[in-house]
């Protein structure tokens, strides 16, 4: 197969609008994939020119370096389907290509509960399981039945169920053993008809009056997010761009016998989790500001792009931050965002 025989297929493609970090940074090759013989026909292309191949969604959790070489595809699988399961189940196929959240309002339009929490999430349904999305008190992996996928090495296509998918927080086998080996095609859901809400997370119990419909609780949820989180249409960013650490249970009781309101959420497995917005907070680096980058002046969590930056200087920007963290309080924080085509970074 040659380059020009594949229809769509774009040369020099600027990605600069398709990261939400506004991250100046181009395609050598872009392909939206619509089916999974698509996908498929997309790594054939890539292995027969024995091009690097990089998975794109909705570029809102991802580090793009200036240029990425070989292949960037993203499958781009539309369609949504409601089928009636046991009881109150109501089972859900999406594409991957499905916005995340066009996908919490339609089934929240049919009053299904599950991912009402998850609202505002920007990025593509494909993407979800990744980083097994989480938000007020609710991940992707409370209600994910499988996922399908192209293997990138064979072009196989096959289906994994949630437990072989490894959802852990902001974590998968996705990012594991099968980083950059699988593309996503498609997910199964299981959502229900029976009223569920979730309201112990966050101040979300303050903004919903019970008895509450999923409308009312996915409003709740966009407006806080609203109030609390930059559009990056309007304030480049890639939402958290800190993971929430995990510290023993030794080093928690001695930072809270130093900081006794510090946030911390003990796990079953003796591990305590930390707030990594309040440790950066705690720092006085909210709204600090160094030329093209910031820490958010309302979430600490997010760092901004004001413009003119590059990925080397948002690297420099957010080590500065661990630096500082580490030293106050001897915390690792780690990065959350995902850094595609790194081997073409320059
Ligand atoms: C303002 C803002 C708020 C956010 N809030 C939250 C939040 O509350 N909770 C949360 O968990 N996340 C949040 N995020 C992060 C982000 O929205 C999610 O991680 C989202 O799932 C990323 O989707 P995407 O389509 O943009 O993926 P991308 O950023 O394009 O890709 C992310 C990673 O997934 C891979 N990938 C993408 N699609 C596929 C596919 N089909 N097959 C295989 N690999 C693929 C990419 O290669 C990359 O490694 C937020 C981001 C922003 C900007």
């Amino acid at each position: 197969m040659r380059e020009g025989e594949v229809d769509d297929l774009e040369v020099d493609h600027d990605l600069s609008d398709a990261n939400t970090l506004a991250l100046p940074s181009r395609a050598a090759r872009f392909w939206r994939a619509r089916t999974e013989g698509e996908v498929v026909q997309g790594l054939q292309l890539a292995n027969e020119h024995g091009w690097e191949m990089t998975v794109l969604g909705g570029g809102s959790n991802v580090l793009l370096p200036r240029r990425i070489e070989g292949l960037t595809l993203c499958a781009d699988l539309e369609g949504v389907s409601f089928a009636p399961g046991r009881g109150n189940a109501v089972h859900v196929e999406v594409g991957a290509g499905v916005g995340w959240h066009a996908l919490v309002e339609s089934c929240v339009e049919r009053e299904l509960w599950g991912i009402e929490n998850l609202a505002l999430i920007p990025g593509l349904a494909g993407a979800a399981p990744i980083q097994n999305i989480g938000a007020y008190g609710v991940e992707i992996a409370d209600v994910l039945d499988w996922v399908e996928l192209v293997d990138r090495r064979d072009g196989r296509r096959y289906r994994l169920d949630r437990e072989a998918c490894e959802l852990e927080y902001r974590d998968s086998v996705f990012k594991r053993e099968l980083a950059n080996q699988v593309v996503i095609t498609r997910l199964g859901l299981t959502l229900s008809s029976r009223p569920a809400p979730k309201l112990d997370y966050g101040a979300l119990s303050e903004h919903v009056a019970a008895p509450a419909s999923a409308r009312d609780v996915f409003a709740a949820v966009c407006a806080i997010r609203r109030e609390k989180l930059p559009d990056p249409a309007r304030t480049p960013n890639a939402g958290s761009f800190f993971k929430n650490p995990f510290v023993s249970g030794i080093q928690a009781s001695h930072l809270l016998s130093q900081m006794p309101s510090m946030p911390h959420y003990p796990q079953p497995d003796g591990r305590v989790k930390l707030a990594a917005g309040w440790l950066i907070d705690q720092c006085g680096l909210k709204g600090y500001r160094q030329g093209s980058f910031g820490v958010h002046d309302r979430q600490a969590l997010v760092l901004v792009h004001f413009g003119g930056g590059t990925l080397e200087g948002l690297l420099a920007f957010a080590d500065q931050i661990v630096e500082t963290v580490h030293a106050r309080f001897e915390v690792t924080l780690e990065r959350e965002p995902r850094w595609v085509g790194a081997r073409s970074i320059g």
